[in-house]
């Protein structure tokens, strides 16, 4: 017992938690909640590596320079695979104190309730449930979407309703219309039980651009779509924000390299992606057996370290924010940053940060 506490707090204590070179000595690095963690003899999707709270090695963070009128708000930054510490993949913008959200990932209520909840009345007033009235969804995979229905739903018996715009690629319509015929009996019985469901209401939009161009715009901020590369998805998009004084751009799932994703984020001061690894593919739990099928397959869906690092260089992006990461290896090799020194070792020399849900950049 003795000996397991040394190890943990040396963990805890020597190892660099940092997950950018810039990071200060404002972090602390625990052991996650101090959650009890029996190591799983079998590895199965329910219990990889990057799921153990001994390798979740510091708390959530606030990176965000203190005088930006535009914050990133990491709400969920899992993957589809369960994680007790990361939700779906779901992302805010913050501008001048409204929210943008981008894709609705398992959990998107309750990582939103988390973010606030660690960062105080920084975000409360931000995420004031009634000005959450925009969502953008980058490609329609259930991981990003699957919180959908919570997000539209969940607000028909709260005493105040919520409108909603919900932009994303052809589909979303449909994908709204099913998600109310779904749940029609439980929307039935609230306007029966004296609840106003129609003062809530969710309205979708299909965008539908060859390449690029304005999907919103309002006095605090231009969001342009870009189509991208996603495996056989016909229809994503990353989505490019522009405030007063930044500019973030939110990829959604990458693949291979594309013109389009470096014309998103030319000068990019954040640019918030995914990437998987391609030193320890031969860990990765999908993609085929041989480690040859596992490329020809997982690069289709996601950005190696090196196509993200091609990206970034082109386009002069500042920083990189990793979320969704896919961060493969054996137990004892487990290493949280990782992807951080694959993206490194490519040659992106800006910043480049791991993100954990409720950090903000
Ligand atoms: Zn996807
Ligand atoms: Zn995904």
């Amino acid at each position: 017992m003795i000996f397991l506490l040394l190890v943990l707090s040396l963990q805890g204590m020597g190892s660099d938690c940092s997950s950018g070179r810039n990071a200060g000595s404002d972090q602390s690095c625990s052991y996650y909640n101090n959650d009890p963690f029996r190591k799983p003899q079998y590895k199965t999707p329910l219990a990889l590596p990057d799921s153990w709270p001994i390798n979740i090695l510091r708390n959530p963070m606030d990176r965000s320079p203190k005088t930006s009128k535009t914050r990133v708000v990491m709400l969920g930054t899992g993957m589809p695979s369960p994680n007790p510490y990361r939700s779906g993949p779901s992302h805010a913008l913050v501008v001048d104190g409204f929210p943008y959200l981008i894709d609705a990932g398992e959990g998107v209520w309750r990582s939103i309730s988390k973010a606030v909840l660690i960062n105080g009345d920084k975000l409360n007033q931000a995420f004031s449930p009634r000005k959450l009235n925009v969502l953008f969804i980058t490609h329609l995979h259930q991981d990003h979407t699957v919180g959908l229905p919570s997000l539209v739903l969940n607000p028909l018996n709260w005493i105040y309703g919520i409108r909603q715009d919900i932009f994303g690629p052809v589909g979303t319509k449909d994908m709204l219309k099913y998600i109310n015929l779904a749940w029609l009996v439980d929307t039935d019985a609230a306007i029966s039980d004296g609840f106003d469901p129609e003062d809530s209401r969710a309205t979708a939009y299909d965008i539908d651009f060859e390449e690029d161009g304005i999907v919103y715009e309002d006095k605090r901020v231009k969001v342009e779509a870009f189509r991208t590369r996603h495996a056989s998805l016909e229809n994503t998009f990353a989505y490019r924000f522009t405030t007063s004084d930044r500019i973030v751009v939110f990829t959604g799932d990458g693949g291979p390299y594309n013109a389009n994703i470096v014309r998103a984020s030319r000068n990019a001061d954040i640019l918030v992606t995914e990437t998987v690894t391609e030193d320890n593919i031969q860990y990765a739990p999908w993609g085929g057996r041989s480690i040859e099928d596992k490329k020809s397959t997982i690069f289709q869906f996601h950005f190696t370290p090196k196509i993200l690092a091609r990206i970034a260089k082109e386009a002069k992006v500042k920083t990189i924010v990793l979320s969704h990461e896919q961060n493969y290896n054996q137990d004892q090799e487990y290493d949280a940053l990782g992807l951080v020194n694959e993206v490194r070792s490519a040659g992106f020399e800006g910043d480049i940060f791991s993100a954990m849900d409720g950090d903000i950049y």
